[in-house]
């Protein structure tokens, strides 16, 4: 039976995909009209079933007729047991009606009669630029209970990439706390430890740009070959493949493939997986895999702490007073931190000026100062407009259309947060509203906030774009 079917699929597929995909599959049993046949990997059902379905069920429908079944059975490799059934059940003809899962044996095969279908034979080890920042190591990351988790999995990793139960590691925290670094620093390492690995550091922007690039040449295939010989690929700002739908398959079968080859993974974004919006539900699982550890922002001794560094580094010295103060005030991020102290030493410099308690205050509430300035009500409708896709129009008439009266209500909200306005201030620039109104949006978005996850990561995105 399989044999005619392989005989029907052969003559309506590209040969290339033929070979790939379904020599490597074995007949498994029969049972009436439940054919079951064995595929290598989890990875391999997925394929089949996302590309091929159509064609099985064709040729399945031929040999056995309208009510016609199929069964995978996934043979395992041994990093994947016990996290997977082994075997899938699923209805190929009648999807509206779900068949209970089946457990069956796998059939143990000779794995060398398996072709993996992107090991291309006789292929030499690639050289390639890893893209890593020497500056960013582990000696220049301080440690703090912030990072501490996040620290020692990259560490452990460097020793051991693929080894561990950390694949894919996964870190992630808000702007500034050091994620880049962070992974540059387990990058480094490995290629120190293991310089015969591959490693690749590449922002997800990137690898976007270069997957439009691939598909507007129609080379696909060399962009997915180049990134499944990667040993150790660290992939930045993965939260920026939201909503990016063919990017996120392709980035999807270059995740399974590099897992399956015991492959190290590490990720970063601003946000947990879990909180990862307009991301496909099966990358998001795989997210979740290995493991996820968060930075945070760090506490007064670390920052203390990454400021001696950074001075020391340039062999500038502050008073002690200079640097508690710093460190007591600028409590969101690193990137910040570094930010006040590059301001003190430039007001300074310029200005032939002792680096004072009196200087160093002065500078930073300047800073603090420009960064609040430039919020305006007006600003912060320009942002909730752009984030939501309505117009300022919009917002200013009298629709009560969903999108723009969320949009609105977040409008004066924000403008409650981040501005001194009064509530009839706000309303009367928002919209032409009355206080109570203003009052109630405020109260909308907070209650939604608390009860949304979705919502609430709305609220998160918008609020970082305004105050970056
Ligand atoms: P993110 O990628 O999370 O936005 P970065 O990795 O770009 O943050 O870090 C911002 C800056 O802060 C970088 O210059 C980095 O070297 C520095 N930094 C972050 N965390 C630490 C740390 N623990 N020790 C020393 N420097 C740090
Ligand atoms: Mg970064």
């Amino acid at each position: 039976v399989w044999e005619n079917c392989l005989n029907y699929i052969k003559d309506n597929i590209p040969e290339d995909a033929f070979s790939t995909w379904f020599l490597p599959i074995r007949p498994a049993k029969i049972n009436g009209n439940i054919l079951t046949i064995q595929v290598p990997s989890k990875f391999f059902y997925e394929w089949l079933e996302e590309h091929y379905i159509k064609i099985l069920k064709s040729a399945l429908q031929r040999e056995l007729g309208s009510e016609a079944k199929l069964v995978y059975s996934i043979l395992m490799d041994q990093k994947s047991q016990g996290r997977d059934p082994y075997t899938v059940r699923i209805p190929s003809s009648n999807k509206e009606k779900p068949q209970p899962q089946e457990v069956d044996t796998p059939i143990q095969l000779d794995k060398s009669r398996l072709m993996n279908p992107f090991v291309i034979p006789g292929l030499q080890k690639l050289k390639i630029d890893s893209q890593l920042n020497p500056n960013y190591t582990f000696d220049n990351f301080i440690e703090g209970e912030s990072n501490r988790l996040a620290r020692a999995a990259g560490r452990a990793i460097s020793k051991r990439p693929g080894g561990t139960s950390f694949n894919p590691l996964f870190i992630y925290g808000g702007v500034g706390l050091g994620k880049t670094h962070l992974v540059h620093a387990i990058g480094l390492e490995v290629k120190e430890l293991h310089p015969d690995k591959t490693v690749l550091y590449v922002s997800t922007e990137k690898f976007t740009q270069q997957f439009i690039e691939a598909v507007k040449n129609n080379n696909q295939n060399d962009f997915i070959h180049f990134y499944q010989m990667i040993d150790v690929l660290i992939m930045d700002d993965i939260q920026f493949l939201s909503g990016k739908a063919k990017t996120q398959e392709v980035f999807f079968h270059i995740f399974n493939h590099l897992h399956q080859r015991g492959n190290q993974i590490i990720l970063t974004s601003d946000k947990s997986p879990a909180d990862i919006q307009d991301m496909e539900q099966r990358l998001i699982s795989r997210f979740k895999w290995g493991l996820s550890a968060d930075l945070q922002n760090p506490d007064y001794n670390t920052r203390l702490e990454i400021l001696k560094q950074k001075l020391e580094k340039d062999g500038i010295i502050f008073p002690d007073e200079v640097m508690d103060y710093i460190a007591q005030n600028i409590d969101t991020n690193v990137r910040e931190l570094e930010g006040s102290l590059n301001s003190i030493i430039a007001q300074a410099t310029l200005n032939k000026r002792e680096i004072t308690l009196e200087l160093t205050a002065r500078t930073l509430s300047k800073l603090v100062q420009t960064a609040r300035k430039e919020i305006s009500i007006d600003y912060i409708q320009k942002t909730v407009c752009e984030y939501f896709k309505v117009s300022m129009e919009d917002i200013q008439s009298k629709t009560r259309k969903r999108d723009v009266v969320q949009a609105r209500q977040l409008a004066m909200y924000f403008a409650k947060q981040y501005t001194k306005a009064s509530l009839a201030s706000i309303g009367s620039q928002i919209g032409k509203r009355d206080h109570a109104t203003v009052l109630h949006a405020c109260k909308t978005v907070k209650n939604l906030q608390e009860t949304d996850k979705a919502f609430r990561g709305y609220i998160e995105d918008i609020s970082r774009k305004i105050s970056d």
